[in-house]
């Protein structure tokens, strides 16, 4: 039970629904000011994702950024409107403290640098959205929580998927159980990769590999499946491409034992299409597949129901959710211990693999 309350804790859920649907139960109350958003890092997820959802969200607008490439800062004024004097380098963003059009920071660097620039953020004495994985170690992750907390700022993680409706009617399945008690999960993500690009993804300082980007998607899944903390891990690597896959694994394999029997076994790779969350129950199963996705969510239930529902953009609501607890002063949905967790869990697989070893999680 304490496990169960520890998750539910940390994903926010202890508020119930009102935490589950903010769209809903706020509707009526929404406030009219918008956040002042200002992007850390312009990349991939930054510029094609992020960036066209935030001029979907009803609460945010994206008013500034943080770039070390001073060749795209006309390309992002031009196209998002952005005055001067909300552009930003990783040298110059502590005066965002005296800017009053940002109101949070949005961390999109490579995993490794989280920290680092979430602390920085943290300390302008904005609030902070940091991308999943959270960092590289629980002991940056404590750090960035400890720098919030000092700071009175709030932080979310970027776990898109917990915004997801028919992800969120699986966290709900948790605590109402409509197909009996879970007895095995299964999670797993992966890409066949080809020919993966030497970039920081491939770079162990950075905070890449398949196990940190994506295999934190399974691990978290596992965790709001079950609304349960694991006991123990058996993990293993697999590499076929080892002039490749030189510092960080291409497949990953962990095996998790829950409590009350239930097994979860995870696996993430560079080799296979793969993209699966099922839980089998005592009375039948459910499933999500894809389980990750921008968007097409999806899946179905033993006795015919259909996991469906579509929302027009994830990371739109994900922001605009994160938004609603800032102006209502409310729990985030996925908050820093939420993240710290997974990367506690990323630690144990870690450890399993390389002593080849079940490893204990306190
Ligand atoms: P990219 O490589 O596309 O972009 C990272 C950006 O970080 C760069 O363009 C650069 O921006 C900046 N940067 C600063 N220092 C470095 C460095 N040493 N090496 C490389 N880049 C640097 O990565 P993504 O946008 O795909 O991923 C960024 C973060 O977002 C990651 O944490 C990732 O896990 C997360 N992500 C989350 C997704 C989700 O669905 N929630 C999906 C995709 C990514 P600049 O030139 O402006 O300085």
């Amino acid at each position: 039970m304490a496990q169960r309350r520890t998750f539910l804790k940390q994903a926010g859920l202890l508020l119930g629904s009102a935490a589950i649907l903010p769209h809903t139960v706020f509707a009526c109350n929404r406030a009219a000011k918008k956040l002042g958003v200002c992007l850390v890092g312009l990349g991939n997820y930054s510029e094609n994702l992020l960036a066209p959802a935030l001029q979907l969200t009803k609460h945010c607008e994206l008013r500034g950024i943080v770039t070390g490439s001073p060749e795209k800062i006309p390309i992002w004024q031009k196209r998002h409107g952005i005055p001067d004097k909300n552009v930003y380098s990783y040298e110059t963003m502590n005066g965002i403290a005296n800017n009053d059009d940002i109101d949070v920071m949005y961390i999109v660097l490579p995993t490794g640098l989280h920290a680092e620039y979430a602390i920085k953020a943290a300390e302008t004495g904005k609030h902070v959205w940091c991308e999943k994985p959270m960092a590289k170690t629980v002991k940056e992750c404590q750090s960035i929580i400890d720098a919030c907390t000092k700071n009175k700022v709030k932080l979310a993680i970027g776990y898109r998927m917990q915004h997801e409706p028919n992800t969120q009617k699986v966290i709900s399945w948790a605590k109402t159980k409509p197909y009996g008690q879970i007895q095995k999960i299964q999670a797993e993500i992966g890409f066949n990769i080809r020919n993966p690009a030497d970039t920081w993804r491939m770079k162990k300082e950075l905070g890449g590999g398949l196990l940190y980007d994506v295999g934190v998607y399974a691990i978290n899944a596992m965790r709001y499946t079950t609304a349960l903390e694991p006991i123990s891990v058996l993990a293993s690597y697999e590499n076929t491409r080892p002039e490749v896959y030189k510092e960080v694994p291409e497949t990953t394999i962990f095996d998790f034992q829950f409590p009350e029997g239930i097994q979860a076994h995870g696996r993430t790779t560079g080799r296979e299409n793969i993209n699966i969350l099922r839980a089998a129950c005592e009375q039948g199963w459910y499933e999500l597949s894809p389980f990750q996705a921008y968007s097409g969510v999806q899946g179905s239930a033993s006795d015919g129901v259909l996991l469906n529902t579509y929302i027009e953009n994830q990371q739109a609501r994900q922001m605009d959710d994160d938004a609603l607890a800032i102006l209502q002063d409310g729990p985030v949905l996925a908050p820093g211990e939420n993240g710290m967790q997974d990367i506690a869990l990323i630690e144990a697989i870690i450890s399993s693999a390389e002593t080849g070893r079940s490893v204990r999680i306190s």
